[in-house]
């Protein structure tokens, strides 16, 4: 599942190239049509398909950002802003490209939901193996409250001063560490991979309950958030599944990673543990990790 650190590298190499283009037409696939004219939901939020297709022609992309794991491409068109906001989901990509046939996997081609037809011939793409990924085209965020509750970006000053106001709260206090750091309002970004391996970096046990934690471990617990995802966003992502970046290539972070998807402890060289926690497996020390 593309992390905050791929949906950041994505972001960096579409920013050069989309900024300032200007969308001539839309297509969508089959199958999200098809799903919309049966009542679902697949990939395309909210808008029929015709209305979202004509929603984006004409449309300008000003600036692309990430904001969490979702991508914002920033909209103009007669002088008003929109929002085009996209998940990736559990395998979703972009691809940049003159034709389909420069998706060089074979997967991907055979998924393309959505293609932005650019002024100048290029493509945007959106390829979806799995459909879980989510396209919702709005005036603004408050179009979409759910946008609004995500909690601060991680490197944001005011990041910490959140999660450990979160930390207080009853709702809070009883859950699970690994659950607690990994839902979207305490702290943004942060998945299974990344939640996975700042744990075993600060030696804590996943399933510890957040109240057993000092606000101190609290803190260094935070920092080693925001350095395993500073340094995944460095290496270009974790190439685990189905993440792609968008020239094709994969990231080295998965090189780097201690425990996330280890059969022994580098430390003690012990088999690691596996433990569903929060309705995700969470793999850790049982010696080291407490
Ligand atoms: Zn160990």
């Amino acid at each position: 599942m593309p992390e905050l650190p791929e949906v950041e590298g994505l972001v960096r190499s579409l920013k050069p190239i989309v900024t300032g283009k200007t969308i001539l037409s839309v297509d969508v696939s089959e199958t999200i049509i098809a799903s919309k004219a049966n009542g679902k939901e697949a990939i395309l939020k909210g808008l029929d398909v015709e209305s979202f297709r004509k929603a984006l022609q004409h449309m300008t992309i000003e600036s692309i950002e990430r904001r969490s794991k979702y991508i914002y491409f920033h909209l103009m068109k007669n002088q008003l802003p929109y929002l085009l906001v996209s998940h990736l989901g559990m395998s979703g990509a972009w691809f940049y490209v003159r034709g389909l046939h420069e998706i060089l996997e074979d997967k991907f081609k055979r998924h393309t939901h959505v293609i932005l037809h650019l002024v100048g011939g290029d493509m945007l793409v959106y390829a979806d193996i799995r459909r879980f990924g989510e396209l919702r085209f709005l005036k603004n965020e408050e179009d979409h409250p759910p946008l609004l509750l995500m909690a601060p970006e991680p490197f944001d000053q005011n990041a910490l001063d959140h999660y450990l106001g979160m930390s207080m709260l009853s709702k809070y206090e009883n859950k699970a560490i690994k659950e607690f750091i990994m839902d979207g309002h305490v702290v943004s970004g942060c998945g299974n991979i990344y939640a996975t391996e700042a744990l075993f970096r600060m030696r804590i046990h996943p399933g510890r309950k957040v109240k057993r934690i000092s606000k101190e471990r609290k803190i260094q617990l935070f920092n080693e958030i925001v350095i395993v995802l500073l340094d995944s966003i460095e290496q270009g992502g974790s190439s685990i599944s189905d993440y792609r970046k968008i020239n094709g290539d994969s990231g080295n972070m998965q090189n780097r990673l201690q425990m996330y998807g280890k059969k022994k402890c580098p430390i003690c060289n012990r088999q690691t543990l596996q433990q569903t926690i929060g309705g995700r497996t969470s793999t850790y020390c049982g010696t080291c990790q407490r």
